[in-house]
């Protein structure tokens, strides 16, 4: 487990104030939103929706969490003073909070936080401080779940601002997919019984990030979670187990995942919950070897193969690294591709003057650009547009959450259910005893990759 602990140059890569910048004419560049410069309570107030940046385009299922008003003094205060209000409440606070912040948080709020790193490293952090009163998550909804899957009964998860979730584990609700593995069981049969190998018709597999009730959804009909560093990993567990596999939410993991494995496109057919059979034909789920659920990340969906073409023409000799969340086109078009841990480990393996077109959220790419000055480390996507839902957690949020605990009260908590959270610690459980089999080799198809970075298509 990589966790990077936060460092000083960090407030050099702030992509806030990149957007004030951009924004007011002083530097060159453009964003996807003007919205962007506002502060995030200005659309807690307004419609649900998932606000300015990369999903802002994206239809946000109604009864999704809203934020409730933030205090007027939170609002209006300065940087420096939000600065200086978690410090002190995060002193009182001592060892009784734990802060944890995500690789694609703004650096306004990273420095705040005692970890960094991804959505599962930060809730296996969090278990390093089991006296921790109050894990606060500097991420988004589904992240919290999972802190809440893992902690103790006695800590509270926090969640700075309840309209932090996250439009592709909103793209698959548990409803729908309920209703696909109904029909799945009229086009397999009896989804328990198992062919001559032992294998079942079809094992659910969800990724990380997804809701709880959809880790334990697959937790109880025999699946797994995975993450983008194990895809390939638990992937390859479910054949052992199943003559195919339904992934969810993200399809473009799963497919690139699937792919590097040697599936064929053909036989990875997409499900679209809002048609019958998914769109596909009885005959092509049959034929099936994995079922991608119609999800997608809206960060990663806009990196394209022209912009690693455009990289390649203004940088020659740019190494090429794109996390496998992004479209299979891209993938490929790419050096390398793999997680969030797998970016940064190629980024500190390299030779000094390096050059990196990175495809993931903006907050980390220009993190890594300012904590190793020794390589260029850009973003392929010249626009500035970060993650919608990881913008809604603002410092001024993060002063009033630990602020509160100091008053004694908490606000915000994260809670999942025992009945969703046992089959979800099942899920997860599995993930963590998946082991890769033996007789598996591992695929080695990235081109140029850093001379000692991990090299696969997908990271496994
Ligand atoms: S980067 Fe993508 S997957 Fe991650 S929280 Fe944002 S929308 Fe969700």
């Amino acid at each position: 487990m990589t966790l990077v602990q936060p460092a000083d140059t960090r407030l050099a890569a702030s992509v806030d104030r990149s957007i004030q910048l951009i924004q007011t004419g002083k530097a060159a560049g453009s964003t996807c939103s003007p919205d962007l410069a506002k502060g995030p309570w200005e659309f807690d107030a307004g419609p649900v929706a998932y606000g300015p940046g990369s999903s802002m385009g994206d239809v946000i299922p109604t009864g999704s969490p809203r934020q409730g008003a933030l205090p007027e003094s939170y609002k209006t205060a300065s940087d420096a003073e939000l600065h200086d209000r978690i410090r002190a409440a995060k002193a009182t606070l001592g060892e009784r909070v734990v802060v944890l912040g995500h690789f694609y948080q703004r650096d306004e709020v990273v420095e705040h936080a005692d970890f960094v790193g991804d959505s599962f490293q930060l809730a296996n952090a969090a278990l390093t401080r089991p006296d921790a009163e109050a894990i606060v998550f500097c991420g988004v909804h589904f992240m919290a779940e999972t802190a809440d899957l893992l902690s103790t009964p006695d800590q509270a998860v926090i969640l700075p601002n309840l309209a932090a979730g996250c439009s592709m584990a909103d793209m698959a609700d548990e409803e729908s997919v309920e209703a696909c593995w109904a029909e799945l069981e009229d086009v397999y049969g009896d989804l328990t019984a198992t062919d001559a190998a032992g294998r079942v018709p079809v094992i659910p597999v969800t990724y990380m990030n997804s809701s709880a009730a959809l880790k334990g959804f697959v937790g109880r009909h025999g699946g797994l979670v995975c993450t983008s560093s194990n895809a390939r990993t638990v992937l390859e567990w479910a054949f052992e187990r199943g003559q195919r596999v339904l992934f969810f939410p993200d399809q473009h993991l799963g497919r690139n995942t699937a792919k590097a494995l040697g599936v064929p496109l053909e036989q990875m057919p997409m499900w679209n919950p809002r048609r019958a059979l998914g769109g596909s034909s009885a005959d092509e789920l049959l034929d099936a070897r994995v079922i991608l659920w119609h999800g997608f990340c809206s960060v990663h969906r806009r990196f394209t193969v022209d912009q690693i073409a455009q990289a390649r023409i203004d940088h020659p000799g740019v190494q090429v690294i794109v996390h496998p969340e992004c479209p299979m086109p891209v993938v490929d078009a790419a050096d390398a591709a793999g997680s969030t841990d797998f970016i940064v480990k190629a980024i500190q393996a390299a030779p000094a003057g390096s050059t990196f077109a990175i495809g993931t959220e903006i907050n980390l790419v220009q993190r890594l650009a300012a904590e190793y000055p020794q390589h260029e480390i850009f973003c392929l996507d010249p626009v500035v547009c970060p993650c919608s839902t990881m913008y809604r957690i603002h410092p001024g949020y993060l002063a009033w959450v630990l602020e509160e605990l100091v008053a004694g009260r908490v606000v915000n908590r994260i809670t999942v259910s025992d009945e969703v959270a046992e089959p979800a610690r099942v899920a997860l459980e599995r993930m963590l005893a998946a082991k890769p089999p033996a007789s598996v080799a591992p695929v080695d198809s990235g081109r140029d990759a850093p001379a000692d970075a991990p090299r696969s298509t997908v990271e496994a």
